[in-house]
Formats: C-alpha cells, sequence, structure tokens
C-alpha cells in the first residue's frame, strides 16, 4: 500500500489508522509540498491500493483508492492543531465504511483510554463521583464525548475503560512514596510468541551469579537513600522464579535493606509454574512477600506445546497448590493463541475460576517483531475471547465478581484489542496501577529496566542496559545512573 502526503508530515498517526484495518500490510511513503508536484509525479501511477493525505490551506482531504474504486472525503478545520486529527477521523471513518468494520477501540492507537477518562476526572474534581460513589453525569459526559464521539470507541470497550478509572481513583488519590522494579531477565527456555528482552538458560546460565551480585550491589547503593519510604515492590521477568532459592535469598536480603515491612506491596512474578518450588516460595515468604503471579497463559495442552511453552497443565495446578492460601496469587492468561479455539479459552477461564485465584489477568496475544510465531496460526476469534472473559469474571461473577481494575494496550495485539487485570474482594496490585497510570516514582533495577522519577505531571527517566552481559559490562555506569535519581529524589 501506498501512503502519500501533500503539505503535511501526518505520517505515524495515519500508518496506525490504516494499520488498524491491515495490519499486515507493507506501506511505502511519498511526500508532495504541493497538489501540482503531486499531480505532476502521479500521471502514470495507478496502480495498487492508495491513500493520499491532503492539507490545503484550512481543508484536510483523504482520498482512498482501493480495489479500483476511488473514495474522497474532505472536512474543514478551525486551527492548524486539528489537522491531524481531522485527517486521521476522515480516514477511520471511510475505513469503516469502506471494510465494514468498526474497531472496538475506535480510531484510539497509542493512547491510553484510562488516562483519558482520568484526565476527566481531575478536570471535575467536584463533580466526579456522587456520595453513592457512581460517576456524576459532567464527568461522564466529557468522558463520553472524548472516547466515544471523538474516538468512536465503542459502547462496551467504553463501559470496560470506565470500571477500570472508577476502580482506580482511590488508589491514585491515595499514592504516596515510591515503588521499585527490579528485572530478572531469565527463562527456563522462550516460548515461541514472546519477544520480552529474556535470555534463556542455555544461553545465559553462566551470567545468573554475576548478575544477581550486581542487582544486589545496585539496589545496595540505593537502598540508604530510600530506606522506609517504599510503597510497593515488584520483580520482574523473565521469570524470577528461575534463580535457584540461594539466589533468590540474597536478593531478597538486598531488598529487605529498604525496610520494607508487612504493609508493603511485595510482589514476585514468579510466572512459569515450572520454575516453582516449595522451597523457592518459602524464601519469599521469608522476607514478606505477598503476591505472586502464576501465568498458565492457557489450560489447553496443545495450545502449551504450540506456543512451545515447555510445561505442563499438570504443572500449573502443582504449582497452585504449593502457593494457595500463603499469598495473594494473579494468573495470567492469554485469548488468540494457536489451536485454542473460543470454547477451550472458555475451558481455560473456567479452569482458572475453579482455583479461585484472587486476580486474573487476561491479555490479548500480541505478535511482535522477534516472537517466532505467525499470524496465519492463530484463531479468528479473539473478540470473543475477550468477550467471554468479561462476561464470565465480571457480570456472570455477582456474589464474588472479578472487576477490571487495570488496562492496557500493546502495539500489535491481535485485532487491537486489549490487556485487563481483574481482581475481586478488592484485592488490586497497586504497582500495576501506579505504573499504568503514571502516578508515582518508580526506582528501577536490573537490566532492561527503566527509572521513572515523577514530580507532578513532569517525569525524568533513566533506562539501565538492555541485555544482561551489558549490564554486567557497563556496572560502573549503571551506578553512575542511579546518582542520576539522587538529583532527582
Ligand atoms: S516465560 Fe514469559 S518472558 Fe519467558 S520466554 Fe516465556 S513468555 Fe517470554
Amino acid at each position: 500500500m501506498k501512503l502519500i502526503y501533500i503539505n503535511n508530515h501526518f505520517v505515524h498517526k495515519t500508518e496506525e489508522t490504516v494499520r488498524l484495518f491491515f495490519p499486515m500490510e507493507k506501506f511505502e511513503f511519498e511526500f508532495f509540498e504541493n497538489t501540482k508536484s503531486f499531480k505532476e509525479k502521479s500521471n502514470d501511477e495507478k496502480d495498487g491500493d492508495v491513500f493520499v493525505f491532503e492539507i490545503d490551506n484550512n481543508k484536510a482531504v483523504v482520498s482512498i483508492s482501493i480495489n479500483g474504486r476511488l473514495h474522497v472525503n474532505y472536512e474543514y478545520f478551525e486551527g492548524s492543531s486539528e489537522a491531524e486529527y481531522v485527517i486521521c477521523s476522515l480516514l477511520y471513518k471511510n475505513l469503516v465504511k469502506i471494510t465494514g468494520k468498526e474497531q472496538p477501540w475506535g480510531m484510539l492507537t497509542g493512547i491510553r483510554p484510562v488516562a483519558l477518562i482520568q484526565n476527566c476526572f481531575d478536570n471535575n474534581p467536584m463533580y466526579t463521583f456522587n456520595e453513592a460513589n457512581f460517576i456524576m453525569d459532567e464527568t461522564y459526559n466529557e468522558a463520553s464525548g472524548i472516547l466515544r464521539e471523538k474516538y468512536y470507541v465503542s459502547r462496551e470497550k467504553f463501559g470496560l475503560a470506565l470500571s477500570v478509572a472508577k476502580a482506580q481513583a482511590a488508589i491514585i488519590e491515595k499514592a504516596k512514596g515510591i515503588s521499585i522494579y527490579i528485572s530478572i531477565p531469565f527463562c527456563p527456555s522462550r516460548c515461541d510468541y514472546c519477544s520480552f528482552i529474556s535470555s534463556s538458560i542455555d544461553n545465559a546460565f553462566k551470567l545468573i551469579p554475576e548478575y544477581v551480585d550486581l542487582l544486589c550491589r545496585e539496589l545496595d547503593f540505593a537502598s540508604e537513600r530510600y530506606k522506609g519510604k517504599i510503597d510497593t515492590v515488584y520483580i520482574g521477568g523473565g521469570t524470577p522464579t528461575t534463580l535457584s532459592p540461594e539466589q533468590l535469598d540474597k536478593l531478597l536480603k538486598s531488598v529487605r535493606k529498604f525496610n520494607i515491612t508487612k504493609a508493603t506491596e511485595f510482589t514476585v512474578e514468579c510466572g512459569r509454574p515450572d520454575t516453582i518450588t516449595k522451597e523457592k516460595l518459602d524464601v519469599l515468604k521469608n522476607y514478606y512477600v505477598n503476591r505472586i503471579s502464576i501465568n498458565p497463559q492457557t489450560f489447553n495442552q496443545e495450545a502449551l506445546d504450540a506456543i512451545g511453552r515447555k510445561h505442563t497443565v499438570g504443572d500449573i495446578y502443582k504449582a497452585y497448590e504449593l502457593a494457595k492460601d500463603k499469598f495473594i496469587i494473579n494468573m495470567d492468561l492469554i485469548a488468540g493463541l494457536p489451536t485454542d479455539t473460543a470454547e477451550s479459552f472458555e475451558h481455560s477461564i473456567d479452569e482458572c475460576l475453579k482455583l479461585q485465584p484472587d486476580n486474573i489477568t487476561i491479555h490479548t496475544l500480541c505478535l511482535k517483531r522477534g516472537a517466532k510465531m505467525y499470524s496465519e496460526q492463530l484463531p479468528k476469534v479473539y473478540e470473543d475471547m475477550l468477550c467471554i472473559s468479561n462476561k464470565k469474571l465480571y457480570w456472570g461473577n455477582y456474589v464474588r465478581a472479578y472487576d477490571p481494575y487495570y488496562l492496557y494496550r500493546q502495539k500489535n495485539a491481535l485485532g487491537n484489542l486489549e490487556n485487563v487485570g481483574y481482581a475481586r474482594d478488592g484485592q488490586f496490585c497497586r504497582y500495576n496501577i501506579y505504573t499504568m497510570s503514571e502516578c508515582q516514582t518508580v526506582i528501577a533495577f536490573g537490566a532492561g529496566a527503566i527509572t521513572k522519577i515523577v514530580n507532578g505531571t513532569k517525569i525524568d527517566r533513566s533506562a539501565n542496559y538492555k541485555y544482561p552481559f551489558e549490564y554486567i559490562d557497563n556496572f560502573n555506569t549503571v551506578i553512575e545512573r542511579k546518582l542520576f535519581c539522587f538529583e532527582h529524589l
């Protein structure tokens, strides 16, 4: 497909909007200063599907030539700041007509829908909730105006985003202190769909002892400074329980130097069930870890095999049995895995519900560059899968519903769909809310980790080296970058 720009360079947003409808297409780009130069060049080039985006004074024109048919639309705008939105909106509306398909999240691409609603809450502090904790009309109308009318978000997704924003409001308001993120970018093997910077043990086993030593030094260096100020700790991966019990013990000793207490939310994303042992869980418990994640992704063995995830369904039950009643447990499932059907996905939800974890997170499969899997192998029913999960977890559980409390969207997710964290009995993971809403400072440790220092609406970032070998080789710089944090906080 060819994307042509006359008198504008709104490439990023227009490309993303076209990609909502044609995710697998490759694009070529051309730019012209004015209509005359475009016409001179394009007289003899009529082949293929072409999108032309033109700004002519205060008029936006979108011409789409697709399957040999030409569709032209235009609209006037007032200020130049509106031009990009008007072009994308014309493009979106036209593509809905041409393809007959509306997008669940409308033309929202990179923008976080919950953040848009939170802005409306901030705009109307007096009118956000009434005494019964219902969202007041003024706020609701403003949020609806933005998501439904401006960005064409479906009624269902708007409702979901609204529920999430409401669940988060009180937690964001009470956010205090800082959070710590610790990265363990190692896994026992690599799953086919994954593009996370995780090193498989086969390749990187030798690096783990040195990595853990240096990670502890990085933590020790910062612990004096931030002692007693920690609200939440999150150890993520990769698969943190790739570490041996001794390595976990060493790491958690360093975390304890921040004065972690029983009141601190302390999460370890164990992840792969086949890495979880009683010994490791005992170590976590000794250091006040109170939340863990055991991630089945699916209870369909065929799908587990198809994604190259080297554990069995039986391993999930074993890991859960070891951890239950000792931690607040989250379980991740993925919609859209190869060989999965709507029925087998529903079976995964049912199995998860039988175990009754406190949190369930439903991800939409996201294929990034670097993942081994190909889109042709995937089921086409991922939208139905998300409907099933929302219905079963939220609407179908009147007595102890799982409330949606955090939501985010990733680039290249199937159908541009979302990931949603559900929790019952108010067992929300505060760290997840803070990072999504960027309302609290996160000091990050380890390879690939990014520190974000939040100061009102200003956020200063400092990234560590991406890969474990870089982190190890450049450890002096890692420590110098911690000094950057000290300067800002
Ligand atoms: S366990 Fe998670 S991080 Fe590790 S390879 Fe699999 S999907 Fe990627």
